[in-house]
């Protein structure tokens, strides 16, 4: 089938004419309007001034929006939002959301296309405005093909069982690389430290061990490139050691070993790499993939060697970074030093980051007063890899926290502020909702997760052996069981930072927990199952991964208000003047108060009043006044839901 020039230009949005002078530029020959073109050259054609036509259109749209009225947005917009930018009632926002086939209740987030074309008769054009943060995000945002980015130095991390040397091999690779005539004749400790090693940097983190590691990455920071796993030759593969294995895989940092102590009498190296390889760790000499290094903290043995290795590792995984951009990076320590106030230290991770630059950090920022490196030195800038103390900053930041320059003193005070405003939000609210193994049973039956993450703690190595047995046993077409890490032993807090930051529950069999891991598990939302009968946890286990594991608790909403105002009562605290738009809100019932489709709040509905009266239930149509007990923020427009709580048996 052959078509018209006249018709093609329509499809392209060209007026024949102009289509007309843009085949001639493709050497493409026609007489007039009238003119055939066949398929096969339409084809390219339509392919060739796509770009073309694109931008035409967007011209055209242009002309069009002329007499349009702009208007800023930031998104996501809920339904209310968008209704008050269009200056519409929500309800006649919301019939229109129908004819589009999407219901959404007043709080729900539309699409940014579908918000677009919901504007368009109403003649306005929605202008993207970006939050002062997601401004922040996009001036950082990493361009991998970036053809600036330039090699950069390896940051290592050193892991392993306690006493193992971690501390005196940091100490050991610190003093070997300080220059002759340096002041005082070593470096400084700050948190972090690079050596110069043949012509090469290398920058170590000063804090060892997989406890900080999983701290950090909970905290969102991805510091480390190569992990070192000490092992001591004359003590051999520990539960530490397990551990710290465990946390560098589920952090996807490769690792090298380094057999400590080797200066030590009547050691077996080989018994430690069999130990190793049973762990899944092979020797290259034994035609794995890891490499092992022997050395001694002690006499310096094989230390070069290491940091050879280290090198060799760095290149293969091709570490780049661009360092003409925004510097961004982490804070790997910060305390208060008497006379300079709050001193931060910072691994720059990408950019430079100079003198009299404005870094915003978690809830604090700071003009960059003064930087110091890991040689004590006064310094004025710092690229990627480098680790520098920071003087400037008015609190002090955490350990983990990511940090971002910003080209104004002003932009940063905002992004502080409101990172405050929502830490004040977050902390009137009672603890995060836990993540369980129901809850992720659910998140499997909707298929919405592949791999079920599990940390376990056994009593005995024997126990552990039989659990793992079983649960390897498990066969499920849809569902992947990962041992994220399984030892022996009490549940400690690292066992839940792993869980945090591994999205897994931990199942504790014959154990308990610490006390620190308890709360720790507590505020972060880490589900930790203690069982004493084995086949219970494998019957947990298999149903959870067959997405029929079923709540304990089944909550049906029971009804829905809306506050309309906000009253503060002398005594009483802040009573919400509601309208009950569905079903009944009743006394003692549990709550959720929503705000832009975000729960802020969950506890029980404390009073409820009609008129001037307590009441037991007010139903849909009727205004009434809710209070709740400890909390006070509520707003005009926010919903105040109550549910019902059934306990449900569970059948397995
Ligand atoms: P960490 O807990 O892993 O940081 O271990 P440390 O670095 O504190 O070392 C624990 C103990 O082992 C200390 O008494 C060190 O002196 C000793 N040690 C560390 N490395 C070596 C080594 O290579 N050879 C010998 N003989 N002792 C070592």
């Amino acid at each position: 089938m052959s078509v018209r020039v006249h018709k093609l230009a329509k499809e392209l949005g060209f007026s024949s004419k102009e289509l007309i002078v843009k085949l001639r530029e493709l050497s493409v020959s026609v007489k007039g309007h009238m003119s055939v073109i066949d398929d096969e050259t339409a084809e390219i054609l339509r392919h060739e001034l796509e770009e073309a036509s694109k931008k035409k259109r967007k011209e055209v749209e242009k002309i069009k929006r002329k007499d349009f009225k702009e208007i800023e947005v930031i998104y996501p917009l809920t339904v209310k939002n968008l209704a008050i930018k269009l200056q519409i009632k929500p309800n006649e926002l919301i019939g229109k959301l129908i004819k589009l086939n999407i219901f959404a209740n007043i709080n729900q987030t539309i699409d940014k296309d579908v918000c677009e074309k919901i504007a368009e008769p109403y003649k306005v054009e929605l202008k993207e405005k970006l939050s002062d943060e997601q401004e922040l995000i996009q001036l950082h945002e990493v361009k991998e093909n970036s053809k600036k980015r330039v090699h950069r130095a390896p940051v290592v991390t050193m892991m392993g069982h306690v006493d193992h040397g971690k501390t005196l091999l940091l100490d050991a690779i610190r003093k070997a690389n300080v220059v002759d005539g340096e002041a005082g004749g070593i470096t400084q400790h700050i948190g972090a430290y690079e050596v110069d090693f043949s012509g090469h940097d290398i920058t170590f983190l000063d804090t060892p061990g997989h406890e900080a590691f999983t701290a950090m990455r909970a905290r969102g920071a991805h510091v480390t490139d190569i992990v070192v796993l000490v092992v001591a030759a004359d003590d051999g593969v520990m539960p530490q050691t397990i551990e710290a294995i465990d946390h560098a895989k589920a952090a996807k940092v490769p690792i090298i070993v380094a057999i400590n102590k080797v200066d030590k009498p009547n050691i077996n190296v080989d018994k430690v790499k069999n130990q190793l390889q049973e762990l899944n760790l092979t020797p290259e000499e034994w035609g794995g993939e890891i490499i092992c290094v022997c050395v001694s903290a002690k006499t310096g043995e094989g230390i070069e060697h290491l940091l050879e290795m280290v090198l060799l590792q760095a290149e293969i995984l091709e570490l780049k970074a661009d360092p003409d951009t925004y510097a961004s990076g982490t804070i790997v320590e910060a305390k208060i030093c008497k006379g300079s106030g709050v001193v931060a230290t910072a691994l720059v991770q990408s950019g430079t980051l100079k003198l009299q630059d404005i870094v915003v950090t978690g809830l604090h920022y700071a003009r960059v007063k003064a930087m110091i490196n890991d040689h004590g030195k006064r310094i004025n800038k710092a690229g990627p890899s480098a680790p520098v103390e920071i003087l400037g900053f008015s609190g002090v930041p955490e350990a983990g926290d990511t940090f971002y320059v910003v080209d104004e003193e002003k932009k940063a005070r905002s992004i502080v502020e409101k990172r405050r405003h929502k830490k004040r939000e977050k902390d009137l609210m009672p603890q995060a909702r836990a993540l369980t193994l129901e809850d992720l049973s659910k998140e499997i039956q909707k298929g919405k997760i592949k791999i079920l993450n599990v940390i376990i703690k056994t009593d005995v190595q024997g126990s552990l052996e039989a659990l793992c047995a079983s649960l390897n046993k498990i066969e499920s077409e849809e569902v992947e069981l990962n041992l994220v890490h399984k030892g022996v032993g009490n549940i400690n807090e690292s066992d839940v930072m792993l869980a945090v930051v591994s999205g897994a529950v931990i199942i504790g069999f014959g154990v308990g927990k610490d006390v620190k891991a308890s709360e720790t598990a507590k505020s972060k939302g880490v589900e930790i199952k203690l069982y004493s009968v084995i086949y219970e946890a494998i019957s947990d286990i298999r149903s959870a991964m067959e997405g029929l594991l079923e709540p304990h608790i089944k909550r049906s909403l029971e009804g829905r208000a809306e506050v309309r105002q906000v009253f503060k009562v002398s005594k009483v605290g802040t009573i919400a003047g509601c309208m009950v738009v569905k079903g009944a809100i009743v006394r003692g019932m549990e709550s959720k108060i929503i705000r832009e489709d975000e729960n802020i709040f969950t506890g029980t509905v404390d009073s409820l009043k009609r008129f001037k009266n307590d009441v037991k239930e007010v139903k849909e149509g009727f205004e009434c006044g809710i209070g709740f007990r400890n909390f006070n923020n509520i707003k005009a427009g926010d919903l105040i839901e109550v549910f019902k709580l059934e306990k449900i048996k569970k059948t397995l």
